[in-house]
């Protein structure tokens, strides 16, 4: 199983990203969570990135095509994986299709998310009490809904248009949403 996630922020896409890995044994890859551990490690990559997600604005995608690449190309990622947060951008999008040819393979299909916006707020702003993220400001989470729609919203129609695309609607709770999904990707890749 080759898979994306996609969906706005809070849409639960890393929880549900975990539960997906699980049942088809496959390495959830978080470009969100690569960057997290580089600002806690305050690695160089991390210094880098450190501000830009503050603000709630993208990681330039030269950064984290290389990222995402290098950890395609590790040995647990041949059986299949789930990308979690990428690609975000339409160039992402471009080498993604790369790297994916260059190593022989092809998406089965991309999952999104689907919740309604003032659920997606609440959620955001929960989490910002339980997990303390510097990126779940109020502020900072309407920067990133922003930057959500006029970046990675569109996304969804190109791989739409491939007929990738497996909508699935994210209200409810985590493990009702988990066996939608399954059922949803089981049903379209079988
Ligand atoms: P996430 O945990 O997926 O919500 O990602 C948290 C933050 O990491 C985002 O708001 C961006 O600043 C950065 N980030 C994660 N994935 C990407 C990506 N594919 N492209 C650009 N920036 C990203």
């Amino acid at each position: 199983m080759r898979l994306l996630i996609m969906g706005a922020p809070g849409a639960g896409k890393g929880t549900q990203a975990k539960g997906i890995a699980a049942h088809y044994e496959i390495p959830a890859i978080s470009t969100g969570d690569i960057f997290r551990a580089n600002v806690k490690n305050q690695t160089a990559l991390g210094k880098e990135v450190q501000r830009i997600m503050a603000a709630g604005d993208y990681v330039p995608d030269e950064i984290t095509n290389a990222i995402v690449e290098d950890r395609l190309g590790q040995p647990d990622a041949e059986i299949g994986f789930l990308l979690d947060g990428y690609p975000r951008t339409v160039v992402q999008v471009g080498a993604l299709d790369e790297m994916l040819h260059k190593l022989d393979q092809e998406l089965d299909a991309v999952v999104s998310l689907d919740v309604d916006p003032e659920v997606l707020i609440a959620r955001l702003l929960k989490r910002a009490e339980l997990e303390n993220r510097a990126d779940d400001t109020e502020e900072t989470i309407r920067r990133r809904m922003e930057v959500y729609t006029a970046e990675t919203e569109p996304l969804l129609a190109m791989y739409r248009e491939r007929d990738l695309l497996v909508p699935v609607d994210g209200m409810g709770d985590v493990d009702e949403v988990l066996e939608r999904i399954v059922a949803a990707l089981d049903a379209k890749v079988g």
